[in-house]
């Protein structure tokens, strides 16, 4: 089934520049898509409106059907990764994966399932009630990980999440979401710049440049026809 559509989207920023050009693309249920290209070509705006922090110019945002232009961020059954992992740096990696869900106000005992469950799946579970900085960048990440998949959100967002490891940590930790998502089958809409790291991870690459999707396909497909 379809779960996510971008259709004839445009993003037209306030000082006139356009960053986004007749985007249209349809993502499947427990597709991982890859946006992919040079700085400034247009991914992160993308993922943006898909997310709802920021405005689509024109055209329409679908989520299973529905029309999500003007439905805001709190609304949207979506869980977004950055590249800074937007840690509290005052919380336990505990209070960290929690925090959403005490802001739903889950019951204590689903919220304490929840979380030790997601750090099992993530090796967290000796660092519970450390503090960010005490962790590697790696664990960082995946404590940024885990507070997505408590969610449980009918998608994942990941903007840039490995840019700020060192090459052995980013191919370690490329196969690891690879695992999550294998695991999990959530539909995940994934931004990189780095071409390798595009080509292992996608079951479908969206290549744009100047704001403009270049070309879709498979890895496979995007290989052989550069
Ligand atoms: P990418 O994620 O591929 O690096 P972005 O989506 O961040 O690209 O940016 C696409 C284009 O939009 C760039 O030319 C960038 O300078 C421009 N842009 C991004 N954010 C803003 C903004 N808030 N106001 C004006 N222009 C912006
Ligand atoms: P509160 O409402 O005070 O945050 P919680 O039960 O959510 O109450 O958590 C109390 C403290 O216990 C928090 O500091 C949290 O880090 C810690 N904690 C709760 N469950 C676990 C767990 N399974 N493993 C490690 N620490 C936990």
């Amino acid at each position: 089934a379809t779960k996510l559509e971008l259709d004839k989207v445009y993003k037209i920023y306030g000082d006139g520049s356009i960053a986004v050009s007749n985007f249209n693309l349809q993502v499947l249920d427990k597709e991982f898509i890859v946006l992919v290209g040079p700085s400034g070509c247009g991914k992160s705006t993308t993922l943006r409106m898909i997310a709802g922090l920021e405005e689509i110019s024109e055209g329409e945002l679908r989520i299973k059907g529905k029309v999500m232009n003007n439905v805001p961020p709190k609304d949207r059954d979506i869980a977004m990764v950055f590249q800074n992992y937007a840690l509290y740096q005052h919380k336990s990696v505990y209070e960290n994966m929690a925090f959403g869900l005490k802001l739903r106000k889950l019951p204590k005992d689903e919220i304490k399932k929840l979380v030790n469950n997601a750090a099992t799946i993530l090796g967290l579970e000796d660092h519970l009630n450390k503090k960010p900085k005490d962790l590697s960048g790696g664990q960082q990440q995946r404590v940024a990980l885990g507070r997505a998949i408590v969610r449980d959100a009918e998608l994942f967002l990941m903007d840039e999440p490995l840019s700020n490891l060192d090459a052995k940590l980013r191919v370690q930790m490329r196969a690891e979401i690879t695992k999550l998502h294998q695991r999990l089958n959530t539909t995940t809409v994934y931004v990189t710049h780095d071409q390798t790291e595009a080509m292992t991870m996608a079951t479908r690459l969206v290549v744009m440049k100047d704001g403009f999707i270049q070309q879709i396909g498979s890895p496979k497909e995007v290989y052989e026809n550069p």
